[in-house]
Order: structure tokens, then C-alpha cells, then sequence
């Protein structure tokens, strides 16, 4: 019961290494999120592990592979 008052202080770096292990060991990216536009680019991106994907409006379905958000610098702290 501890972990409920706990949780939202320390949520943000627990679900940031969680969803590192996800994405690590496999996610199935079934939970998408709507398709979010930043910068002329529309992509919709993972819930359970943040990836994003690119979201061709003209067919409303997802384009192309599964890309990273974060630069590859901020990756290698995890290694
Ligand atoms: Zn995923």
C-alpha cells in the first residue's frame, strides 16, 4: 500500500526503465496512442514503450518502421 503515496515521485524514472526493458526485450506495440503532429512529422507512438511510428494521413493507417524518439546519445546511459 506503501507504493501508492511513493508512486508519483518516483513514477517518471521507473516507468522510463521500464518501458527501456520493453522496448529491450520485445514490445508488440499494442497500445498506440492517436496520431500526434510535431513539426509536419505525424506519428503515433507506443504506450507501453514509446516508440513512434509515422501516420500517413491520406490513408489513415501507420507508415514505415518503428523509430526511437530519444537521439542515440541519451541511449547509451542505459547501457
Ligand atoms: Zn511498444
Amino acid at each position: 500500500m506503501k507504493n501508492t503515496a511513493i508512486g508519483n515521485i518516483e513514477n517518471t524514472s521507473f516507468v522510463e526503465k521500464q518501458s527501456f526493458f520493453k522496448w529491450l526485450f520485445g514490445c508488440w506495440h499494442t497500445r498506440m496512442s492517436k496520431p500526434v503532429t510535431i513539426d509536419s512529422t505525424t506519428f503515433c507512438y507506443c504506450k507501453d514503450c514509446g516508440l513512434r511510428r509515422n501516420y500517413d494521413f491520406e490513408t489513415f493507417t501507420p507508415q514505415g518502421a518503428f523509430y526511437s524518439p530519444r537521439p542515440g546519445k541519451e541511449e547509451l546511459y542505459f547501457v
